[in-house]
C-alpha cells in the first residue's frame, strides 16, 4: 500500500534497524522501545490488522511466530521471557493499520496491560 509507513520501511524507503528478513516478513527495532529488546515483525504482504487475517493470508501469521521462536532464541532472551502484543483497532491503541507484532524482552513485564 502506497501511504503505509510499514510498507514503506519494508521497501527500504524510510530507514530502519532490521533485525531479520525474510521472503515473507520482516523485523526491525521500534523506534521509541518499551524494553531493553523491543522489535517488531511485520507481513511483507499488507494486512491491516489481526481482524483482517483470512484462511487465505493467515499462513504469513504462523510463519511469523516462527520466526519469533527462532529469534527468541538466537537473540538469548526466550529461557528469561518475554511478551509478543499485537494492538488492534482505535480501543487496542493501533497507531500503524499495517499487522505488526510487538516483542519485547529484557525487563519483567507488568499485567494488566494499560
Ligand atoms: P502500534 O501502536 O500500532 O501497536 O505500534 C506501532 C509501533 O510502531 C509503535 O511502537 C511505534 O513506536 C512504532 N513506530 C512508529 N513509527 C515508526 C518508524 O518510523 N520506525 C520504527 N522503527 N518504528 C516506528
Amino acid at each position: 500500500m502506497s501511504d503505509c509507513l510499514f510498507c514503506k520501511i519494508i521497501a527500504g524507503e524510510i530507514p530502519s534497524s532490521k533485525v531479520y528478513e525474510d521472503e515473507l516478513c520482516y523485523a526491525f527495532n521500534d523506534i521509541a522501545p518499551q524494553a531493553p529488546t523491543h522489535f517488531l515483525v511485520v507481513p511483507k504482504a499488507h494486512i491491516q490488522s489481526v481482524s483482517a487475517v483470512t484462511a487465505e493470508n493467515s499462513a504469513v501469521v504462523a510463519h511469523i511466530f516462527e520466526v519469533i521462536a527462532k529469534l527468541s532464541k538466537e537473540l538469548g532472551f526466550d529461557e528469561a521471557g518475554y511478551r509478543v502484543v499485537s494492538n488492534i483497532g482505535e480501543a487496542g491503541q493501533q497507531s500503524v493499520p499495517h499487522l505488526h507484532f510487538h516483542v519485547l524482552a529484557g525487563r519483567d513485564m507488568t499485567w494488566p496491560p494499560g
